[in-house]
């Protein structure tokens, strides 16, 4: 299964528990059924952040430099589709650089 396909499972996978977390908010009396939401939702994203952030690297669409990034600067930076708005490394501007998974260009 490539690594594309992955992100995919993963992500419905995500949006399943956040969802069925959702189930606590009728359950759990205030404030516990928000905490309860909350936490499930922040871990679940963090996860997610985490895994791709191993899975895939990004190629700078100026100079061609292929780069990692870590889990925090993938948390924050803005993306579209497969595109993330970094500061590429090598020649310093900010780009949306062009996301794949590692171990293939
Ligand atoms: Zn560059």
């Amino acid at each position: 299964m490539d690594a594309n396909t992955k992100k995919t499972i993963y992500i419905c996978l995500a949006v399943v528990v956040i969802l069925f977390s959702s189930v606590f908010l009728g359950i759990l009396p205030e404030p516990y059924d928000l905490v309860v939401f909350i936490s499930v939702t922040l871990a679940t994203v963090l996860l997610l952040v985490r895994w791709t952030s191993k899975a895939f690297a990004f190629r700078c669409p100026k100079c061609g430099h292929e780069f990692e990034i870590l889990a925090t600067v993938n948390f924050i930076s803005p993306h579209l589709e497969n595109k993330k708005y970094l500061r590429c490394p090598h020649c310093k501007r900010f780009v949306w650089a062009i996301g794949f998974p590692k171990g293939r260009s």
